[in-house]
């Protein structure tokens, strides 16, 4: 019987200052969530390693001063603001893992629209988006981190898995906006806490 080959991967989903403590649109946990993620990053050997970023120039209604936290959200992620960046210890996590002599994936999403999944971006400075690049890598197994649990995380995990691939939200690495709609999102795509 053949063995395919196959690779995994790790998705962090917007590991960014706006979502965290002290940002526009802050998610309550994010910042430990950051912390566990960057020491998962350096503790485990994927073969291939995306982050995601909300990256808005104009996104329209996504945008409100009057936000109903559902459709419309406060101001973040500005493109090219601190706020739009990947919080500085995954950064230097995913550095130490290029370092090793793998290659990480930088995706943003949102520009002129609201973009929740991962698999609605586009790799910086080119074309592909998430699914292309997990594909050319051959990934048949990924990992889903980040935040929020029940929006973009869950938006990317359900994308994936439509697309195919083997898909877990890892629940120690998440945070979410509604706690219970977050349980859910974590019920659907690996179960309960793990130890
Ligand atoms: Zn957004």
């Amino acid at each position: 019987m053949a063995i395919l080959p196959s690779s995994t991967a790790l998705v962090v989903v917007d590991a960014q200052y706006d979502f965290a403590e002290g940002g526009t649109l802050a998610v309550p946990g994010a910042l430990a969530a950051y912390a566990r993620i960057a020491r998962h990053i350096d503790a485990t050997r994927y073969d291939v390693l995306v982050t995601t970023q909300d990256w808005h120039i104009d996104p329209g209604t996504h945008w409100s001063d009057q936000p109903d936290f559902e459709d419309s959200w406060p101001v973040h992620c500005a493109a090219e603001t601190r706020g739009a960046e990947v919080h500085d210890e995954i950064a230097a996590a995913v550095d130490r893992y290029t370092a090793r002599g793998r290659r990480a994936h930088r995706i943003i999403k949102g520009e002129y629209a609201a973009a929740y999944s991962g698999a609605e971006g586009h790799e910086v400075g080119g074309d592909r988006g998430l699914c292309e690049i997990l594909d050319a890598s051959l990934v048949r197994r990924v990992d889903v981190c980040g935040v929020a649990t029940d929006y973009c995380v869950a938006a990317t995990a359900r994308d994936l898995r439509d697309h195919g691939y083997a898909v877990r939200v890892l629940p120690n690495l998440v945070a979410a906006i509604n706690a219970e709609e977050g349980q859910r999102v974590l019920a659907a795509y690996g179960g309960a806490e793990r130890p």
